[in-house]
């Protein structure tokens, strides 16, 4: 499409206030439709049917009726309370019906009073009800023939009556007419297609304005079939073609080759290694050895089910860049599991992490750490590392990411837990300087298969599926809060592991009694979205159990008794949280109440057991993580989900779920079937959603499949798309705003 030489001359780009003039177009707007174009793309949430014609005669009431009569009679009036009432009688000569129509005042229902005139036969359809003993149709989606078009119209009543998403100033209706106004005098050249029509061909897919036609007029079911199917693969299409843009794009960026050298420290530690790699670790590892030895920037996703070793390949990543002369950054999402991987990474050095140090090995480096919360003096040091290259290592949260922080060649970027990082975060980091470094993102969460290629569209993927040989793994209970026996079967299980020299988290929901969120964790389950009754519905809940009053409580149960009890939670200063952890790994406080700060990435191989209060009040992939916490060492972990749900109920049968699996993929995409789309993408992805209308991770992997691969190769001949304008006009278009957000953090 060729750029226009007026503005809003293209009949798509005309603002709703121009096509409907200001009242209607104020309120389009308040729907957040601006242009023509957003309105076109306001498809119909669902389809109603009028079904058979009914007579006055045979109503009733609470009935969905379609029934075909005349206008006798059309009045506006006041009611007390100031709002202005029309009230019509229609008739159709076996009974009579009274309508009504309430609004904020009288304006707003001159345009049906224009249409309801007295004599004029039309099509009436809602739902009966009474007022004052009579039958009447309040709000009735109704339509009035033109005497010519009669016919016509009696034809569309058995149409499929589409129900738009709609405000109090606007109704569906009222959409339904503007949508179909505009729709009428669009001509197939002034409805820029996306989809070349040799892939339209292809895949028999309508062109775009038969498809919203289709939608927004159909004559059939059918036919909102087709016409959102069409839509579907379009959106996919026009998102799977960014990221396709992106990727070539990345390939033909610069990068410094980091191939590493023999005998330097990637050889020391790999001779040092206390175990064996498993056959994922090696094989990962080579792909990532042979990827950032190219000129190009590596971008890949390692997703690896929890326990599976990810931090050993991340450090032999990093130790290949330092042997060539350059720096890594280790982006962790929390303080605490920051503080850890810095402790991990230098025990598993050792003396290769002392460099400058009298008694470190000679090739040596250092490892940072960086943090909000770091005293002064250390975080002068800590920068002064980075910048001056002493640290070949530098881990750190988002505070790594403040632009004081400088490295002397950064080379390669690790994000460590992506889910709880948000992308844009990363990015900072890797486009700082004129050339990019590698880039290396590793997620615990399984991703299935469709979310990766939708949300880490443009990374290369890798799997680490298997865990270490020797893990004795985790078995999963569900236990009834509201049992007092199993409760306290609960803490006996939990002293039998304790005094067997085992050591128990105690997972809260909250932090204190009295917060009203969800504490440390803001992906808790929305009620709505698991299927619970909302607050207020059925028997109350009782308040979310919190950490504070929990490790009261547990202090005074006899079962317990004699056991230091430990607590952690976000809110501690980053000392006490270290301090927490350390007590608990060296079975000083052999239990610990605490939050979801230990979801990613905590490991202590002495922790065995782990109790969940109000489990139910977690996702599954969240539950999973947080299991994968205990049972790596020796002993057989065990792990118990205390909640107060009904048998049979989703939640309990989500519950029900983990006792049965330990597969983090199988539950990944269980989760994804069963929360909404923005749970399972998370907050950071929510823009996603405004981009995504019609097309569901979940349910339309193969047509995701399908366009990727269309995508991938329209970009192979094209990589800038241009000769696609009203392609990549639809990605600037679609993907702008939060949507572009979204893509930028890909
Ligand atoms: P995750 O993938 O969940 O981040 P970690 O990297 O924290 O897993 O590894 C979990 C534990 O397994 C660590 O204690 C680590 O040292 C150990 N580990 C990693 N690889 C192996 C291996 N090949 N054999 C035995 N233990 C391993
Ligand atoms: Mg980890």
């Amino acid at each position: 499409m060729a750029v226009s030489a007026f503005p809003f001359s293209a009949p798509l780009d005309r603002p709703v206030l121009k096509a409907f003039g200001a009242s209607s177009g104020k309120s389009l707007e308040s729907l957040g439709l601006r242009t023509v174009g957003d309105l076109l793309r306001h498809y119909p949430r669902r389809y109603e049917h009028r079904g058979e014609l009914t007579d006055l005669a045979g109503l009733a009431l609470g009935e969905h009726v379609t029934v075909v009569a005349d206008v006798e009679t059309a009045t506006i009036r006041r009611t007390r309370d100031g709002k202005a009432l029309l009230e019509a009688a229609i008739a159709d000569g076996r009974g009579r019906l009274r309508i009504a129509f309430f609004a904020g005042h009288p304006g707003r229902l001159r345009w049906h009073e224009g249409k309801l005139v007295p004599g004029r036969r039309g099509l009436f359809s809602g739902v009966v009800s009474q007022y004052q003993g009579r039958l009447q149709l309040m709000h009735p989606d109704f339509e009035v023939f033109d005497p010519e078009d009669e016919a016509q119209a009696r034809e569309e009543a058995a149409w499929p009556i589409p129900i738009y998403p709609s405000s109090s100033s606007l109704q569906s209706w009222q959409i339904r007419r503007a949508v179909r106004h505009e729709l009428d005098g669009l001509g197939d050249g002034e409805v820029p297609d996306p989809l070349p029509s040799g892939l339209r061909a292809a895949h028999h897919l309508p062109s775009l304005l038969e498809a919203l036609r289709l939608v927004h007029v159909p004559q059939e079911d059918a036919d909102w079939h087709r016409g959102r199917h069409r839509l579907r693969f379009e959106e996919a299409f026009v998102l799977q073609a960014e990221l396709a843009r992106r990727r070539a794009r990345s390939a033909g960026q610069a990068a410094v080759r980091r191939p590493g050298v023999a005998g330097g420290l990637l050889d020391a530690f790999d001779a040092r290694l206390p175990f064996t790699l498993t056959a994922g670790q090696r094989e990962v590892g080579e792909q990532i050895a042979g990827e950032l030895a190219r000129p190009h920037p590596m971008q890949r996703l390692l997703q690896g089910e929890v326990g599976s070793g990810k931090t050993v390949v991340a450090l032999r990543a990093m130790l290949q860049v330092i042997d060539s002369g350059g720096q890594a950054a280790l982006l962790a999402p929390t303080e605490v599991l920051a503080a850890q991987h810095v402790r991990t990474l230098r025990a598993l050095l050792g003396d290769l992490a002392e460099g400058g140090f009298l008694g470190g090995a000679e090739q040596a480096t250092r490892v940072a750490l960086l943090t909000g919360s770091l005293p002064a003096a250390a975080r002068r040091e800590a920068l002064a590392d980075a910048a001056g290259g002493a640290a070949g290592i530098v881990v750190g949260t988002h505070a790594l990411l403040n632009p004081d922080v400088q490295f002397a060649d950064l080379g390669l970027v690790v994000v460590d837990e992506q889910h709880r990082f948000g992308v844009e975060q990363r990015d900072v980091l890797r486009t700082r300087g004129q050339v990019h470094p590698h880039l290396l993102v590793m997620t615990a969460t399984p991703i299935p298969r469709t979310v990766a290629m939708t949300v880490f569209g443009d990374l290369e993927t890798s799997v680490l599926r298997e865990v270490p040989a020797g893990r004795s793994g985790v078995r999963t209970f569900m236990a009834d809060a509201r049992r007092p026996n199993y409760v306290a079967r609960t803490w006996t299980l939990v002293r039998e592991q304790v005094d067997s020299g085992g050591c128990a988290f105690v997972v809260c929901p909250r932090i204190a009694a009295d917060d009203d969120d969800g504490g440390d964790d803001a992906d808790l389950l929305a009620d709505e979205g698991v299927g619970l009754p909302p607050e207020g519905a059925g028997a109350p809940r009782p308040p979310l159990r919190a950490v504070l009053e929990v490790r009261d409580e547990l202090a005074a149960r006899p079962e317990l008794a004699g056991i230091p009890i430990g607590l952690l939670h976000g809110r501690m200063p980053a000392e006490d949280k270290d301090r927490a952890l350390d007590a608990f790994a060296s079975g000083a406080t052999p239990v610990l109440v605490t939050t979801t700060v230990i979801e990613v990435g905590v490991d202590v191989p002495a922790a065995t057991a782990m109790v969940v209060l109000d489990a139910d009040r977690f996702g599954l992939s969240q539950l999973h993580q947080l299991r994968g916490r205990v049972g790596r060492g020796a002993a057989p972990g065990v792990c118990l989900l205390v909640s107060s749900a009904d048998e049979g109920t989703p939640a309990w049968e989500r519950l029900e779920t983990l006792t049965r699996t330990t597969d983090g993929f199988a539950l990944a995409a269980a989760d994804l079937e069963l929360r909404r789309e923005g749970d399972v993408l998370g907050a950071a992805q929510s823009g996603t959603a405004s981009s995504l209308r019609l097309l569901r991770v979940a349910r339309d992997a193969d047509l995701i499949e399908r366009a990727r691969g269309e995508a991938a190769a329209l970009v192979g001949q094209d990589p800038e798309l241009a000769g696609w304008p009203a392609l990549t006009d639809a990605i600037e278009h679609r993907l702008a705003g939060s949507g572009e957000e979204f893509i930028d953090r890909v």
